[in-house]
């Protein structure tokens, strides 16, 4: 679908979903991110009348109506399309589970079952998205997520500074309640200043538009 951008109107760039980092032709390496939070986040956006962006991973979601979408598979392909739409956008929500790893040297053909027992995989570190963003946000604003399974307020506050953000949304990741997918989950929202609002138990539905409360009360 085009839209037409209206003047007025301010533009979010959500991220969504996993990465896939290809091994070869048939197999990669991702993580289990269903991109429910992020698809969330771009329905409430539209329905509040911003114009939106959504670059999304590889989901099962349907595209949201009225939402600019577009695909991305590795974290390369999802930088490079952050990088350019960044540009006319006023804040960046990067829900995105972005494989921190990509392989070293991706196989054009199938890697055969062979004599070693023990095949080891050489990764390389990818670019850490929206850190590589914060260095020059030129006063946009900027949405991280920190997915911790210890220390998550720490290990949340010092992503907000070492990305520079304005607001992270820290999850905690318990073995016994998953957080993907359709679920209530519990998310503390911690802004530049050092605030931390915490909300319990809500829908991810109801977790999107507290977090816009949050990027509106910032005046974009
Ligand atoms: O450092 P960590 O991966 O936990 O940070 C999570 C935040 O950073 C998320 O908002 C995620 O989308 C973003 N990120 C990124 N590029 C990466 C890894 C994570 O933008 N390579």
């Amino acid at each position: 679908m085009r839209l037409k951008a209206h003047p007025d109107k301010k533009h979010i760039l959500i991220t969504a979903g996993p990465t896939r980092e290809k091994i070869d032709p048939v197999r990669f390496i991702s993580n289990y991110s269903t991109g429910t939070f992020g698809y969330e986040i771009a329905k409430e956006a539209r329905k509040r009348g911003f114009f939106v962006t959504l670059v999304s991973g590889p989901t099962v979601l349907k595209v949201p109506a009225g939402v600019r979408f577009i695909k991305a598979e590795s974290a390369m392909e999802m930088k490079k399309a952050v990088e350019r739409e960044f540009t006319r956008a006023d804040c960046l929500i990067m829900a995105a589970a972005v494989s921190d790893w990509r392989v070293w040297s991706t196989k054009s053909r199938k890697i055969k079952r062979g004599q070693d027992r023990g095949k080891v995989l050489r990764l390389v570190e990818n670019p850490d998205i929206i850190k590589e963003i914060g260095r020059r946000k030129d006063g946009k604003i900027l949405v991280g997520f920190a997915l911790e399974t210890e220390g998550l307020l720490k290990n949340a506050c010092k992503k907000l500074k070492e990305k520079n953000l304005d607001l992270v949304i820290a999850n905690r990741l318990s073995s016994k309640s998953g957080i993907f997918g359709d679920k209530k989950i519990g998310i503390s929202i911690i802004d530049r200043f050092g605030k931390i609002k915490r909300v319990a138990n809500k829908s991810k539905r109801e977790l999107a538009k507290i977090i816009l409360d949050k990027v509106e009360a910032f005046n974009i």
